[in-house]
């Protein structure tokens, strides 16, 4: 049976971080369904709309030198709800540090509580890639410093243009 997984997130912007686990991800699934957060609640500095185009750029690689499909979307609700509706059976998140551990592992028990018969499965980040994080990324180009090494090009003009407006 194809196995289906979900991978949600803020992606803003994405970062080698994020692909990443987007890459390690598709050697354990056959379609890989890439789940954009734009809760009203969080304020972004990219418009999701935005996010999904560079997700989907930054991806495009990884589909074509795997074979696994992947989509992306956007989902205002729960996490589960929304990999239910993609048919996922499976959750994927990324796990940097402690903190990462203490509150995904949480998350993924109420996820657990809420929806049984999806499994979260956590995937180690890099080592080379395991200090990128969306939030310092943003901080550092606000403050005039080179995120070229954390994010994709694309991403990195984006994020650019966003400061700058
Ligand atoms: P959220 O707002 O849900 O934390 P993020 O876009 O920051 O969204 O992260 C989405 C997922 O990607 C989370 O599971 C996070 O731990 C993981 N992640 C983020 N950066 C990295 C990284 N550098 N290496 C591995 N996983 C990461």
């Amino acid at each position: 049976m194809a196995r289906t997984g979900f991978y949600p997130g803020s992606f803003d912007p994405v970062t080698y971080g994020h692909l990443d686990i987007v890459a390690r991800a598709a050697r354990i699934v056959d379609k890989l369904v890439l789940g954009v957060g734009t809760h009203h609640g969080k304020q972004a500095l990219l418009p999701g709309e935005t996010r999904v185009a560079l997700l989907h750029e930054a991806t495009k690689p990884i589909a074509e030198h795997t074979g696994v499909k992947i989509q992306i979307v956007t989902f205002d609700n729960l996490a589960v709800d929304a990999a239910r509706h993609s048919h996922a059976g499976v959750i994927i998140r990324g796990l940097r540090d402690a903190s990462d551990f203490d509150y995904e592992v949480q998350m993924a028990q109420m996820n657990g509580a809420m929806a049984p018969d999806i499994e979260t499965v956590f995937l180690a980040a890099s080592p080379a890639t395991r200090m990128i994080a969306s939030s310092l990324v943003k901080q550092i180009a606000r403050m005039g410093g080179d995120v070229s090494p954390f994010i994709p090009k694309e991403a990195n003009a984006a994020v650019l243009a966003a400061i700058k407006a």
